[in-house]
C-alpha cells in the first residue's frame, strides 16, 4: 500500500491503507489521528518536499465560512495556531559536552568505507594518542561545566582496543573529575570487536564504558566489507566475542551492534536477522555517508521499513526500539523534545586526534579547514560560524521534519553537494521517510496505551 502525504503549514498527515490519517504537528511535536474531513482539505505533498502548503483545499469556500466553529478548516487552523506549552526547546548555547577521542590511529582491519583512510591512520603517521596531553584537555572542558551537567566521552580509532591502557587511564581520570565536579559522565567505545580479553572487559565494566561493535552482517557479508589485512575471515571471532560479552553475569554495560550499508552491501534485513541471533541490546543501521544513489537510498528505506515490521511482530514497541533510530524518534515524541542541532558540530562536540588537535566531526580529522583548536586552545573565529542552530544554518525552516532531524548531517550534505549548508536531498528524503514510519507506529502504540485524541 502506498503512502499518501498531505500538509497544511506545520501539520503533515500520512495515510496508508483504509484506516484514518495520522498527523504530526511539527512545531508542537504532537501526533494525532485526523478525521476524513480534515484530511480532505489538506493539500497533497510528498516526502521529497520541504515546502509548507500555506492554504487549504476547500472546494466550497462559502460553505466552509458558514460552518466555522465545527468545520474541518477551523479544526485544522485551531490546531495549527495552538502553541503547546509542554514542548521542550532544542536551542543550545556553545559548550563542549561531548569529546570523541581517537585513542589510536591504527587498525587491524581494512574496512571498505573507513573514515580513517582505510587503515585507521587518517593519513597521519602518529599511531597513538598521548595520554599525558589528553588529560589536561579533558580537564579544560570539564572545568567549564556546572554541577549536574552531562559529559560524554566516545573512544574511537583506528581500533581503540589496540591501546586499552589509554581507555583505562583516561576513563579513570575522567570519572574522578566527574565525581569531584558532580557531573554526569557517560562513556562509550566503538570497536571492530576482534580484540577482547578478560583484562579489556574488566576495564570496560569497571569504568562503565558501553560498547558498540561494528559488524555489517553475517560472515559471508562482513568478511567482505570489513576484511582483515591478510584477507582471512574474522567475523566468527567478532561473534564469539560478542556472545561472550553478552553472556557475562551481572553485566553492567550495554553492548550494541552497528552496521554500515552502502553500494557493496545493502543487506539490511539479513544483518538484522543476524544481529537478532546474537542478541545485542540495540542495533544501529547507518547509510554510508559517501553513498550517493537514489536507488540505494530507496532500497535502504524499504528495508528499514521491513525490519521495523519484523521487530514489531517479534516483540512490539520494545523490540522496535532496539533499532536505535526508532528509539531516538520515539523518545523525542514522548518527551515532546525538539532537536535544533542534528549533532554537536561546532557547538557541543569536538574530536581529539592522535596529536591532540581538535576537529568538528569524526570525518573531518586531518582537514585544516575543519580544525577547531589544538590542545587547550579553541579557534573561536572558526567556531563562531556554527553558533546558529543547524536548522537555521541549513535553511530547514519550512521542513516539517526539522525539529526531529535538526538540520541534518553537515558532513553528508558536504560530501554530496560540496557545501555543509547545501542539503543532500537523498538524506532529507531518507530522514523524512524514517520519521514518517516512526510517527505512524508511534500513533499505533500510544493509541493502545492512552486512548486516542482526534483532531
Ligand atoms: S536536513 Fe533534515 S530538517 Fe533539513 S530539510 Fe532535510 S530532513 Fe528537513
Ligand atoms: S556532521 Fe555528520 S558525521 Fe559529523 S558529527 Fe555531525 S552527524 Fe556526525
Amino acid at each position: 500500500m502506498s503512502l499518501q502525504i498531505r500538509r497544511y503549514k506545520d501539520i503533515v498527515a500520512f495515510k496508508e491503507g483504509p484506516g484514518p490519517a495520522i498527523a504530526f504537528h511539527s512545531s508542537n511535536m504532537e501526533v494525532a489521528e485526523i478525521t476524513e474531513d480534515v484530511w480532505n482539505i489538506m493539500k497533497d505533498s510528498s516526502l521529497q518536499s520541504s515546502e509548507a502548503t500555506p492554504d487549504l483545499q476547500i472546494k466550497d469556500e462559502k460553505l466552509s465560512q458558514q460552518d466555522q466553529g465545527q468545520s474541518a478548516s477551523q479544526e485544522l487552523t485551531d490546531w495549527q495556531n495552538f502553541q503547546n506549552p509542554e514542548v521542550q526547546s532544542g536551542a543550545t548555547a556553545f559548550g563542549i559536552k561531548s569529546l570523541t577521542i581517537n585513542v589510536t590511529q591504527i587498525c587491524n582491519l581494512h574496512c571498505t568505507y573507513c573514515a580513517a583512510g582505510g587503515d585507521g591512520s587518517f593519513g597521519d603517521p602518529m599511531k597513538k594518542i598521548s595520554v599525558e596531553k589528553t588529560l589536561p584537555q579533558i580537564q579544560f572542558f570539564m572545568n567549564r561545566l556546572k554541577e549536574g551537567d552531562r559529559f560524554h566521552i566516545s573512544f574511537l580509532g583506528g581500533e581503540p582496543m589496540l591501546y586499552p591502557e589509554a581507555l583505562k587511564i583516561i576513563g579513570e581520570y575522567s570519572q574522578t573529575l566527574a565525581d569531584e565536579k558532580k557531573l554526569n559522565l557517560t562513556m562509550k567505545v566503538t570497536t571492530n570487536g576482534t580484540l577482547m580479553s578478560d583484562e579489556i572487559y574488566k576495564i570496560l565494566t569497571d569504568l562503565g564504558i558501553n560498547v558498540v561493535v561494528s559488524l555489517d552482517g553475517p560472515p559471508e557479508v562482513n568478511d567482505l566489507t570489513r576484511p582483515q589485512k591478510n584477507k582471512k575471515p574474522i567475523t566468527e571471532t567478532v561473534a564469539q566475542n560478542l556472545r561472550w560479552m553478552l553472556n557475562q553475569p551481572h553485566r553492567k554495560i550495554s553492548i550494541a551492534i552497528h552496521g554500515v550499508f552502502n553500494q557493496n552491501n545493502m543487506q539490511i534485513e539479513k544483518a538484522y536477522d543476524y544481529y537478532q541471533s546474537l542478541g545485542a541490546d540495540w542495533f544501529e543501521f547507518t547509510y554510508a555517508v559517501d553513498t550517493h544513489s537514489s536507488e540505494l537510498n530507496q532500497n535502504y528505506i524499504s528495508q528499514m521499513k521491513k525490519i521495523a515490521e519484523k521487530a514489531i511482530q517479534k516483540g512490539g514497541e520494545a523490540e522496535l526500539r532496539k533499532i536505535s533510530i526508532f528509539d531516538q524518534y520515539f523518545k523525542a515524541l514522548d518527551q515532546q523534545q525538539r532537536t535544533e542541532n542534528h549533532c554537536g558540530i561546532g557547538k557541543s562536540l569536538l574530536i581529539v586526534d592522535a596529536r591532540n588537535r581538535l576537529y568538528n566531526c569524526p570525518w573531518t580529522v586531518g582537514q585544516k579547514a575543519d580544525q577547531m583548536g589544538e590542545g587547550q586552545e579553541l579557534f573561536t573565529d572558526k567556531l563562531d560560524e556554527y553558533q546558529n542552530s543547524l536548522i537555521e544554518r541549513n535553511s530547514c525552516q519550512s521542513c516539517w521534519a526539522r525539529f526531529i532531524c535538526g538540520g541534518g548531517c553537515s558532513f553528508i550534505h558536504q560530501s554530496k553537494t560540496g557545501s555543509k549548508t547545501n542539503k543532500d536531498q537523498d538524506f532529507c528524503f531518507r530522514t523524512r521517510s524514517l520519521i514518517s514510519i516512526s510517527i505512524m507506529y508511534y500513533n499505533h502504540f500510544r493509541e493502545d496505551q492512552y486512548g486516542k485524541e482526534t483532531h
